[in-house]
Parts: C-alpha cells; structure tokens; sequence
C-alpha cells in the first residue's frame, strides 16, 4: 500500500506483563499496568493463553459482575461459553467475538465450553474493556456475536489479511454496532508486506503485536509489545520485515477519547466513587440478577 504523507508520531511503547485471573489463567497484559492506568476509552486488553489444557484442567472466569463499560472477547483458538444474569448465552468459537455492553450491570460467566474441560484443548484469544461515556453507563445491557465468517475481511496485494470486528480499515467495515466510535481489527501482515490504517483524526490509536516483529511509523516492536500513536491527525504504516520471514500479527484499536472522570473498582467503571458504592450495594443485594442454573434434566 501507499503511504500517506502524514502518519502519526509514536507516544510511546509498552510491554504487555503477566497476570493471573479468573479462575486462575494467565494473560498477557499491555494495560492497565502501574504506569499505564488506561488509554481512554480502554480500560484494559488481555492476551489469555495461548495455553494448551490438559484434560479436567481448563480454566475461566466463574460468575462476577460488571457495570458502567463493555467486554470485548475475540477467540483464535478454542471455545468459548459466555452466561448471564439477562438471559444473555453465546459461545464464541476461533475467528468470532462477543461484544458485551455491561450497561446497568449484569453477572456473567465466561468458561472454556463444556469439551474443552472434558477433553482439553488450546485457548487463545483477547478481551478488551471499552468504557461507556457517563450518559450511556446505566444502558440496558447488550449482547453482540458474531461468527468468523460474519467479520469484514480484506487483503492486500502483499498477501496480508485484515478481518475487522468493528469500524473501517481498508475499506472493510466490521459488524459490531458500538456505543461510542471504536475500530477493531485483527491483521496478519505477511513477510514484507505493510498496512496503512487511517483512524480518525484526534482518536486513539493503539498498534498491538501478539506475534513476529512489525514497524509502526517505523518504531520496531516486538511479540508482546504495544505501540501508543499520538492522538493527532495522520496515518499508522504497520510493515513487516522480509527479512525476519514470518510475517506478524497484531490488533488495531481505535477509539474516541471520552475525557470524562474514571472512578474504577474491579469489575466496575463508573464516573465517581459514589456510582462505585452504589454498584456494591446493587449487586451486594441482587440487583444485578444471577444466571439462571443449566437445565440438567435428560
Ligand atoms: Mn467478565
């Protein structure tokens, strides 16, 4: 592809760590760390597994609430069985994504499905946290799947795919309808091939690799690695080396910054430290409903 003859400055790098959650799987984190509090409007991205279970000891994350932002679950190897306390029930399978608006709250499961525990099995994939602007926390909660086929894809004529969950890259515009501007996309850049990805003026703009060695406006990051763009106006060049030969794969995120005051605790996002109280008390006294038990009849 071309390149525009503006891209965006480089703000800065980060390297994702690691963190036990859930009932106890490990994921690869970029954000939120003790120095990077969140990137409005993330909150958060985690990279869980890949981790190849054996059988009876797959992981999840048991019943917990949420409120005031939105869960994002893209799965690349696996399977996925989401539950909540609206009646809300998905599995998410390799190449779809949940999009989950917590709104007003809700108690939700998230757990390898019922085989992978059985059988074992490989997981890999992303969730990512995007916050909900003051007016639109307290909306009624919202489930969004959609399968691998149902994602906008598109390729350049250096041999890289670009399958995009929500916004526009390349042309490509993703399925997902969601409440403030944001643009997902999942690009596989092949071995000297570059992408260019215009977000919109003024928007973050986050580059992450989860696989192989890019340049980003021609800063080299690594596996593991997160770019953070300027929030000017410009393009994002993402270009693989020929040289190293395995190509890269990376998520682009971009959002409209809210610029409203965070007050967060856990599994809550709200605006002041109130809300977070009241979030307590409505979920302490049942407010936020539970999930209807699995009918184990036959
Ligand atoms: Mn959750």
């Amino acid at each position: 592809m071309s390149t525009s003859l503006q891209t965006r400055p480089v703000a800065g790098v980060v390297t994702a760590h690691r963190q036990t959650e859930g009932g106890g799987f490990i994921v690869r984190r970029p954000f939120p760390s003790a120095s990077l509090e969140q990137i409005d409007p993330f909150l958060l991205l985690d990279e869980m597994g890949p981790t190849d279970y054996a059988p009876g000891k797959a992981v999840g994350a048991p019943d917990h609430p949420h409120r005031g932002f939105e869960t994002v679950t893209y799965l690349l190897d696996g399977a996925m069985e989401h539950r909540d306390s609206t009646g809300g029930h998905g599995v998410i399978v390799p190449g779809g994504v949940q999009w989950m608006t917590a709104g007003s709250g809700v108690v939700h499961s998230e757990m390898p499905t019922t085989e992978i525990q059985l059988n074992g099995g490989r997981v890999h994939g992303f969730q990512l946290w995007v916050n909900l602007r003051a007016a639109d926390k307290m909306i009624r909660p919202r489930y969004q799947g959609f399968g691998p086929d149902e994602l906008a894809t598109t390729s350049t004529a250096g041999g890289s795919t670009v399958r995009v969950v929500a916004g526009e890259v390349g042309g490509a515009t993703g399925p997902v309808e969601s409440t403030s501007p944001v643009t997902y996309a999942h690009v596989t850049v092949a071995p000297g091939d570059s992408i260019e990805w215009t977000p919109a003026d003024g928007h973050t703009a986050l580059v992450h690799v989860f696989g192989g060695t890019v340049w980003v406006n021609d800063v080299e990051v690594v596996d593991g690695q997160m770019v953070v763009l300027e929030r000017s106006a410009g393009s994002v060049v993402v270009r693989s080396d020929a040289g190293k030969g395995t190509g890269a794969e990376v998520l682009l995120l971009g959002g409209q910054p809210l610029g409203e005051p965070i007050a967060r605790y856990g599994p809550f996002v709200m605006n002041t430290r109130d809300e977070i109280e009241q979030a307590f008390d409505d979920y302490s006294a049942g407010r936020l409903g539970s999930i209807a038990p699995l009918d184990n009849a036959g």
